[in-house]
């Protein structure tokens, strides 16, 4: 590829390796004009099911949007950015594997609460306990953008101490 930074035709692999489990490929790569690094991530672009959402409309997956719900609900949490990556393409895969060529938005919902689950209990809960009620990731993210403005954290806290009961029984289904 080229240089981003000088335009030169010839840019060098130096260093390349496996990253969030094997799905991307790491590249860094040097030019032999400028002596600038840069890296390169490559990963297979496959095929994802259209969302449908709650009102019938139907709209591009978008992957954007769901490592922002990700991002946002594990903000300030003690998880890497590779573990977070590793988290969207495994819900990526799930959605994949329906062989549906649609899928709802719900399904989406319910694979973000899985793997949060797995990841960070509080981030689970921040996102599990506004996305039972708005069931639509887009919504879920203009919540939490809305609680982040609130400047008494106590709100936050009570509504996190409140949708414990929802985990329990969460817990408690499986
Ligand atoms: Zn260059």
């Amino acid at each position: 590829m080229h240089c981003p930074y000088c335009n030169a035709t010839d840019t060098k692999v130096i260093d390349s390796r496996l990253v969030t489990e094997g799905n991307q490929v790491r590249r860094r790569r040097e030019c032999q004009a400028c002596g600038e690094r840069v890296t390169t991530y490559e990963s297979a672009e496959l095929l994802m099911p259209r969302v449908v959402k709650q009102d019938g409309k139907r709209e591009p997956f978008d992957e954007v949007k769901l490592g922002n719900g990700l991002a946002k609900a594990l903000e300030k949490r003690p998880v890497s950015v590779e573990q977070m990556v590793a988290a969207a393409n495994r819900i990526k895969h799930a959605l994949r594997s329906t062989g549906e060529r649609e899928v709802d938005s719900r399904i989406i919902g319910e694979q973000v609460m899985t793997q949060l689950r797995g990841l960070d209990e509080v981030a689970y809960v921040r996102f599990a306990s506004v996305y039972r009620s708005f069931q639509d990731i887009s919504e879920f993210r203009d919540e939490i953008d809305r609680m982040e403005r609130a400047t008494v954290d106590e709100t936050v806290v009570e509504k996190v101490v409140v949708d414990k009961t929802l985990v329990e029984k969460a817990k408690a289904r499986d």
